[in-house]
């Protein structure tokens, strides 16, 4: 099958979150498969040579190659992508980003046909891409070289919406017949999402659960009618783990290599991260870690009401993390109230987390939603035991067979799953079980290929168009 992943961001290019994981693993996952795959992304500022070896293909626009030989079409427009960031700076959001994503979504319409590439599917990811269905059924749809594409569209997180005043509509070149509730209007804006939503052939988010969820008013960010509309479009595919980087056995960050087989190695890992974190070396005391976004979504709402009763309790504590300035504060003040219990790292450092996966007992994920999330998997892989609140990617990872779960998004239900994991963790025998099952799950890019590879053939084989231009 012949298909273009549509994504604003891709690793290694440009990366701000679990997007570019996934457009820049799928793709390699599916030319693994035998499938013939191209990616297109906007150049930004980073992506240059020597970094990267990128090869000019016309004036405007550039590539390289990863995997054996998938193509990466860079669009390049100094104007809009010759910039730091991504999607803004310090200051909030491009004012911008309409002309930027509109720009970019037409001009990878015209490069298919450029390269003569025409795809039996577009996939295209979160509100930076969903104009090409748009466009693709409304502006394209008499050109015959579009007349038999397909498009997904998958929502890495539905609380991100490109949302736009209704000024702006005439720059997206579409008809005001489309500012309407079953187009692109949201409340008197503009709301990009919806419109890929309204237009796509077939839906889908980064887990089963999230794909359930997003249904309904508590985590459907306004959506949740449109989507339940099309309910019998919407799917769920959980990401995958690049198991080439996480991976205790080849782990390069970590004191001791070790495996299944081996697990003695995790235990020289915790006692290097205690000396790092200058926590005390008290035998038998479990060592809780965390590495996230320190946000409300991630969960720190409850955890920073409870951690005052949490480090009253026989355990100790890693945060790694930066994010809102509330939650810094709120941390560092109780650090240094608790220098025995908690150590706290505010900055993003790639190998320490390596470290905290690694050296952890328990990994603790609490997060209010979780399209899908990646901590709980990693923390799997090392053997660490994941808490986790019972939510989107989240519910569909963890169980009580490898980890631990709460139900109810409150304080005292995490403390309660503290105390009974601090309990729990006295059964040597039964905690070494439990790491043992938590290391046998696989969460492969390959599995989920197969399933996108089903879907792709799903959209395929759906000739009816499923949105109606009037
Ligand atoms: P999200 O993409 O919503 O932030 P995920 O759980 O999907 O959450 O992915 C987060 C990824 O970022 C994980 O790989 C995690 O290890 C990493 N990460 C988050 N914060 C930090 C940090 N401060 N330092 C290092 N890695 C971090």
């Amino acid at each position: 099958m012949r298909i273009a992943i549509c994504a604003s961001e891709v690793v290694p290019f440009a990366k701000t979150g679990g997007l570019a994981d996934v457009a820049g693993a799928l793709p390699l996952a599916l030319e693994l498969l035998d499938q013939e795959v191209i990616i297109i992304m906007p150049r930004y500022k980073t992506i240059q040579e020597p970094k990267f070896s990128v090869q000019r293909l016309k004036p405007d626009i550039s590539y390289a190659v990863i995997g054996k030989n998938t193509k990466v079409y860079f669009i390049e427009k100094d104007l809009y992508f010759n910039r730091d960031g991504l999607y803004g700076d310090k200051t909030g959001d491009y004012p911008d980003n309409l002309d930027r994503f509109s720009y970019y979504s037409k001009r990878t319409l015209d490069l298919l046909k450029e390269i003569n590439f025409a795809p039996d599917i577009i996939h295209c990811h979160d509100w930076q891409s969903a104009l090409i269905p748009v466009y693709l059924k409304t502006l394209y749809k008499n050109n015959p070289f579009y007349k038999n594409i397909k498009t997904i569209l998958t929502i890495h997180n539905i609380g991100y919406q490109g949302l736009f005043s209704k000024e702006e509509f005439p720059k997206l070149g579409l008809d005001w017949s489309l500012f309407n509730i079953e187009g692109l209007e949201f409340y008197g804006k503009i709301n990009i999402l919806k419109g890929g939503i309204e237009f796509c052939d077939i839906i889908n988010t980064v887990s089963p659960t999230y794909s359930q969820e997003i249904q309904t008013k508590e985590f459907g960010f306004g959506l949740e009618g449109v989507l339940n509309k099309r309910r019998e479009t919407v799917f769920g595919i959980l990401n995958g783990l690049d198991y080439s980087i996480w991976n205790p056995e080849t782990d390069k960050f970590i004191i001791k290599n070790y495996s299944l087989k081996n697990i003695e190695g995790k235990y020289q890992n915790k006692e290097e991260l205690r000396r790092i974190c200058q926590l005390p070396l008290k035998k038998g005391v479990p060592v809780f870690g965390i590495v996230s976004r320190l946000a409300e979504q991630k969960g720190f709402d409850i955890l920073t009401d409870a951690i005052v009763k949490i480090c009253k309790m026989n355990l100790e504590l890693i945060i790694l993390g930066t994010g809102d300035l509330k939650y810094h504060v709120l941390l560092e003040n109780i650090a240094k109230k608790y220098p025995k219990v908690i150590s706290l790292h505010l900055k993003f450092d790639d190998p320490l987390a390596h470290k905290i996966y690694a050296g952890s007992d328990i990994f603790l994920m609490p997060p209010k939603y979780e399209p899908c999330g990646l901590g709980q998997m990693i923390s799997m892989a090392y053997g660490t035991i994941p808490l986790v609140f019972k939510t989107g990617g989240l519910a569909d990872t963890v169980t009580s067979n490898n980890g631990f779960v709460f139900d109810k998004y409150k304080k005292e239900d995490l403390i309660k799953t503290i105390d009974k994991i601090i309990k729990a963790f006295k059964d040597k025998k039964k905690w070494l079980q439990l790491m043992q099952r938590a290391m046998q799950n696989n969460f492969s890019w390959k599995e989920s290929a197969k399933k996108y590879l089903a879907l792709y053939e799903k959209a395929k084989a759906n000739e009816a168009a499923t949105y109606v231009t009037k």
